[in-house]
């Protein structure tokens, strides 16, 4: 089924309180618009009456019911889209265009190049909508004057480019890229390769991790990048804490305190970062359950199966004091996922950024690399005919509106440069 439509009815999640697998999942549902039930099963009486099978401790959890009544035992994700019908085989063995990435940007483009008639892929690693998908609310966004969810925004414009005939492959991730032929071939992370004549990496950026011990196996235990969209229900009557001073800390804190009894936001300078909307900041300020503890960052965290406690640093006192929580969101800005423009002539920032347009020029020039005539377009990059749109662009606005406005332009440029080709 190419057109990636939810399932009519809901899907029930049934698994153990703080399971990190359970979390993969919900994270996964919410960020497609999946309307769903979590139901925590906490004994052998809960698995009876949830699932009919007698003891808890020998049923593969989380376990996942479709609304057709299809069950599966701790599905990963590819094998629950796969279910849920969104993992396809390409159509074509090549393509006028590539975009790499179904954030705001790569949607965007997916809507423009398919309407104005190119034969278009999409290739997503993960769910639509990228961090967007990630925002509870979007109130920047223009024609939404009461804001409107990222994973709804995400939504629409998937619909939109589906209906225009965008192909929309899921659950695959670029992985190597290479140029000859005026082509781009591109392996995949499942063994395929896809080739195109032109190529838009929208592929944005990855959450930054914190490097404290114990982290990776805390991921998804009490530990999560990001607003914690799927998460904040879960939050009653706690305690949680969210590290971070940006826009995307300040939107998970208003999210959370929705929910939560309480909302501590660690921050590492001695205010809130200027990039933080004002709008935010007076909210943030403002609200009876939200306390925001400046100079302070995390240092360590304790627990064996799920996080119990964090440690906290007053960066102006260097004393060190432990916080019982069990569940601390993680928004400190990501790096771009770009590993997979290594060994191209592709160039990047040292930061792993896309540098491109007038940004590649050096004494008034483009690099020495760059093989033609004419100079890079504004967001092309140094391989003729391959772009980039969004976040991972070097000195991009990391803003849903300009990411969306790149993948239009890029369109436009790819057009140019496909005649020029022809
Ligand atoms: C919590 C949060 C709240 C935010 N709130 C706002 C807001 O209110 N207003 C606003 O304007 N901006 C907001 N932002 C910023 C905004 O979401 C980003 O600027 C925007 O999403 C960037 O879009 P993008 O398409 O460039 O990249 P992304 O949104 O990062 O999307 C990139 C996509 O590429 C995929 N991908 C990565 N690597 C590969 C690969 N190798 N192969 C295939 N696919 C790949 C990823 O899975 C992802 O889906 C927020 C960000 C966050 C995290």
């Amino acid at each position: 089924m190419d057109d990636m439509t939810a399932p009519s009815g809901r899907v029930r999640l049934m698994g153990l309180a703080d399971s990190s697998e359970a979390y993969r999942i919900r994270d996964f549902l919410t960020r497609s618009v999946v309307a769903f039930d979590w139901i925590e099963l906490a004994s052998d009486e809960d698995c009876r009456r949830e699932l009919g099978l007698p003891e808890l401790g020998n049923v593969r959890l989380p376990a996942v019911e479709l609304p057709d009544g299809h069950r599966m035992f701790a599905p990963s994700l590819q094998q629950l889209a796969d279910r849920l019908g969104w993992v396809s085989q390409p159509r074509l063995r090549e393509y006028d265009l590539s975009i790499y990435g179904a954030g705001p940007a790569g949607l965007s483009a997916a809507v423009y190049a398919a309407s104005e008639g190119l034969r278009a892929v999409v290739i997503e690693r993960h769910a639509v909508g990228g961090q967007a998908g990630s925002s509870s609310m979007i109130e920047n966004y223009m024609g939404f004057p009461q804001g409107i969810a990222g994973a709804e925004l995400a939504e629409r414009a998937r619909q939109q480019a589906v209906r225009f005939g965008i192909e929309l492959l899921m659950m695959r991730e670029g992985v190597k890229a290479e140029f000859r032929d005026n082509r781009i071939r591109v392996n995949l992370a499942d063994g395929s390769q896809m080739v195109a004549r032109a190529n838009i990496c929208a592929t944005g950026v990855e959450w930054r991790r914190l490097g404290l011990e114990g982290e990776t196996r805390l991921i998804g235990a009490g530990l999560y990048y990001g607003a914690g969209m799927s998460e904040a229900p879960l939050c009653r009557d706690e305690h949680v804490f969210v590290i971070g001073g940006g826009n995307s800390a300040g939107q998970a804190v208003m999210h959370l305190a929705s929910q939560a009894k309480k909302v501590t936001m660690l921050v590492r300078g001695s205010n809130l970062a200027a990039t933080l909307s004002q709008y935010l900041v007076d909210r943030i300020l403002t609200k009876d359950n939200v306390e925001v503890r400046y100079n302070a960052e995390v240092t360590g965290l304790d627990g064996s199966r799920t996080l119990g406690r964090i440690a906290i640093a007053d960066r102006a006192s260097g004393t060190v004091e432990w916080a019982d929580t069990r569940r601390m969101f993680v928004c400190i800005g990501g790096a771009p996922n770009t590993d997979w423009a290594e060994k191209t002539s592709i160039v990047r920032d040292p930061t792993g950024y896309l540098v491109t347009g007038p940004d590649l020029f050096e004494g008034g020039r483009p690099p020495a690399i760059w093989p033609l005539e004419r100079q890079p377009f504004y967001l092309e990059t140094s391989v003729p005919g391959s772009f980039a749109a969004g976040d991972v662009r070097r000195n991009s606005i990391k803003r849903v509106a300009s990411a969306v406005g790149e993948g239009a332009m890029a369109v436009a440029f790819v057009h140019r440069y496909l005649a020029e080709t022809a």
